[in-house]
């Protein structure tokens, strides 16, 4: 089998043993690359020479008896909202187009740490906002299922770099989404942490009290180990836990799930969702009952009122973070030549710079935001979300976990919601509630829709740093899936 279809803890543990090198692990990848970037377009980013500098690196630190952790010598793609020292960093936004941070983000600098070799920086939404990285102010990425299809957002390059055996691991940041539903899009494992359970130091902002950077695999193990190689506390994350990470690779390896009990959200899967999609989700919750869960229907009817709020949210929060992109401090500047203001030159740089959807956020944020309208918008948003994390709080009063389908449809075709903010915004109905209540939740994928053949993950939420239960049912899931489908619903590497 070739080294690009192997997980990441065999790729660890092969690495360790010196049965291959970091660098024959990460030319390999960079082949596979070459091959299949000019149709999938996952990366922004792609520099060989400093990706095989670094796993020269790491071979030279394990010849020396270094004792680094499982993934040492271990591929991985950053999506490009993460700040690296040697490449640039842009969020896909022509703002910062060129920008080569002087440091590195919490979670880049821990895998450098741990060994980790940086493939590239993958391609987003422009500032992380949007589901389908059409926003991007690059190019597209496509879905390695069907190159018709988007491959989710806003991390849709790292989640197309896993399910195209670029990257056997990459990471991402879930704001309302965005690594779950890219995840489920793509048939690959993808876990939203809890909030402040994985620092944002070094993260370019969108709405900082729900950013959350996470893992995607193409396994739940794999996911696992990358979730503990980067997570805990960072005194440089004001909102970080200082509390141990959940053991959540122990979970991932337990996989046993007899006694636990699980929440159906009622709220979601009726009307709107794809048939083939809540097929696939009726037959997990089958599934988790004949493993010896104790399936119970939760109501929580707030859940339905958490998509407009966070859209009140997300961009209140966004509209102040963004306002540090002044054509002063970073990246690009316009009209610069002497005659101007420096307000004017603010005002073209950022009339240059942003993309469409990201004016529409900070004009969203700003009315909200605004004296007169504050409470009226904002004020009932916070309300909202503080009514959502107590059904949350009742829910798990009475279950383990809760589980949902991830999306209420599977992959749509690139350009179909381009042009509709409200049919883009929709694909995350189901994700959207874990972020306002900063609990934890993964996708796993669970089949194929009938109608499409194309993936369908199921949501798994637990509480508050209970990340271990997600990783302990998804595992379950996993495996039992994979003996009914005789190996991973993605067996094996695309031809594309
Ligand atoms: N799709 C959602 C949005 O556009 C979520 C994005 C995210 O999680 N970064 O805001």
């Amino acid at each position: 089998m070739s080294l690009i279809s192997k997980t990441a803890a065999e790729l660890g543990a092969m690495i360790a043993a010196g049965e291959v090198s970091a660098v024959e692990v990460a030319e390999a990848h960079l082949d596979r690359m070459v091959e299949v970037e000019p149709k999938v377009q996952a990366f922004l980013h792609v520099e060989r020479e400093v990706t095989l500098e670094q796993a020269r690196a790491v071979d030279t630190r394990l010849r020396a008896g270094e004792r680094l952790g499982p993934l040492a010598g271990v591929p991985i793609a950053h999506k490009d909202i993460f700040a690296t020292r040697d490449m640039p960093t842009t969020a896909a936004s022509k703002i910062l187009e060129g920008w080569r941070p002087p440091y590195d983000a919490t979670v880049t600098a821990r895998l450098r740490e741990a060994g980790l070799v940086i493939l590239g920086k993958t391609n987003l939404d422009e500032f992380a906002m949007g589901s389908s990285t059409e926003n991007s102010a690059y190019h597209v990425t496509r879905n390695p299922w069907d190159l018709s299809r988007v491959p989710g957002g806003s991390s849709g390059g790292s989640s197309a770099a896993v399910a195209a055996y670029e990257a056997p691991l990459s990471t991402g940041t879930d704001t309302g989404g965005s690594i779950r539903q890219p995840a489920a899009v793509t048939g690959i494992v993808g876990m939203k942490p809890t909030y402040g359970g994985s620092s944002r130091y070094g993260l370019i902002a969108f709405a900082s009290s729900l950013d959350t950077p996470g893992p995607f695999a193409r396994n739940v193990l794999d996911a696992a180990l990358l979730h503990e190689a980067f997570s805990g506390h960072d005194p440089l994350d004001s909102t970080s836990i200082d509390a141990p990470v959940p053991s959540v690779v122990e979970a991932a390896r337990q996989a046993d799930i007899a006694g636990m009990r699980v929440g159906v959200v009622k709220e979601f899967g009726g009307e709107g969702y794809q048939a083939g999609v809540l097929a696939r989700y009726h037959e997990a919750v089958e599934l988790l009952e004949s493993l010896g869960a104790k399936v119970v229907e939760v109501s929580c009817p707030s859940f339905r009122t958490a998509l407009p709020a966070y859209y009140l949210i997300a961009p209140s929060e966004c509209s102040s973070n963004l306002a540090r992109f002044d054509a002063m401090r970073y990246g690009l500047r316009v009209g610069d030549d002497g005659s101007r203001s420096a307000e004017e030159v603010m005002a073209l740089t950022r009339a240059a710079g942003f993309g469409p959807e990201v004016k529409r956020r900070i004009m969203l944020g700003t009315y909200a935001l605004s004296s007169g309208y504050y409470d009226a918008y904002y004020g009932q948003a916070q309300k909202v979300r503080t009514v959502i994390s107590r059904e949350f709080d009742a829910a798990f009063q009475q279950v383990d976990v809760l589980v949902s389908p991830t999306t209420p449809t599977t992959a749509f075709a690139i350009g179909e919601r381009a042009d509709d903010p409200m049919a883009m915004y929709l694909a995350d109905l189901c994700t959207i509630p874990s972020n306002l209540a900063g609990n934890a939740a993964m996708s796993v994928p669970c089949g194929l829709a009938d109608e499409d053949n194309l993936p369908v993950g199921l949501q798994i939420m637990a509480p508050v740093l209970a990340d271990d239960r997600c990783y302990r049912v998804g595992a379950a899931v996993e495996k039992a899936l994979e003996s009914r489908w005789g190996g991973p619903l993605l067996k094996e590497a695309p031809s594309l």
